[in-house]
């Protein structure tokens, strides 16, 4: 846990920050049941990296999903937005966060009440027709069939997520480092900094002089060399003292 006068300097630098960015990661997901990739009960210690990459689910399409739906869709149906998520969402509500740049898909972000999400590697709860290109909302599709097909055409639907031999989504990517080279102070928190490119992301706010504010529960590729203040704990912990510390009303309960 950090101490108070880690969440005490964190707050005076948000207080007077003009513009905040947050950038998170999978650490910030995990208290909402969402697995990560990476660490110790990672995706990738059961599962090989390759099995997210474009040509393997053009290659057997029913397959893929049935993958995706096991890795992302099961635990994405019983998973609610944590007491990290509405600290960001109220955060901004009270004008003190510009915006939301995330690495994560499960859409918790939004769903916690946050308006300004840049979702990086795109977003599991929406669907496109590799056929017709029609965008749907996974609530409308369903995954009662897989793999799920299009309403319009028959297509097959992808989700709307950045396989791994994709590029970053756009505009998201655009929006996410204009607002990193125009922040004064991002807020780095639950992510390793070891997936490219996403996590340059805080690189270019702190080469534009931004302060770097990292929580994490261990030191990441950002503590040594980027970090300002690091507050070492878990999120769900951290994120609402924070908030708390700038006075901002208690978000509501789920
Ligand atoms: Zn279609």
């Amino acid at each position: 846990m950090a101490d108070e006068p880690g969440i005490t300097g964190a707050a005076a630098v948000l207080r007077t920050a003009r513009r905040v960015l947050a950038f998170t990661g999978a650490g910030i997901s995990v208290a909402s049941g969402i697995p990560p990739f990476r660490g110790e009960d990672g995706l990738w210690t059961r599962f090989d990296p390759s099995s997210l990459a474009l040509d393997t689910f053009l290659d057997d399409p029913a397959a893929a999903w049935r993958f995706l739906n096991e890795i992302f869709y099961l635990p994405l149906a019983g998973a609610a937005p944590n007491p990290a998520h509405r600290a960001l969402a109220s955060l901004e509500r009270a004008g003190r966060l510009a915006a939301v740049a995330t690495q994560n898909v499960d859409g918790l972000h939004r769903a916690a009440g946050s308006r300004r999400v840049h979702e990086l590697h795109g977003t599991l709860r929406r669907l496109r027709c590799l056929a017709c290109e029609a965008v749907s909302a996974l609530a409308d599709s369903g995954l009662g069939e897989l793999p799920p097909t299009c309403r319009l055409c028959g297509g097959i639907l992808r989700p709307e997520i950045v396989f791994f031999d994709e590029g970053l989504a756009e505009p998201a990517r655009s929006d996410a480092f204009a607002a990193a080279a125009g922040c004064d102070a991002i807020l780095v928190v639950g992510t390793s900094g070891e997936v490219l490119p996403a996590g340059l992301l805080p690189w270019t706010a702190a080469e534009q002089g931004a302060t770097v504010i990292e929580i994490n529960t261990v030191p990441s590729a950002y503590t040594e060399p980027l970090t300002d203040l690091f507050l070492q704990g878990s999120a769900t912990a951290l994120l609402p003292r924070l908030a708390a510390a700038l006075d901002l009303a208690p978000p509501p309960a789920e």
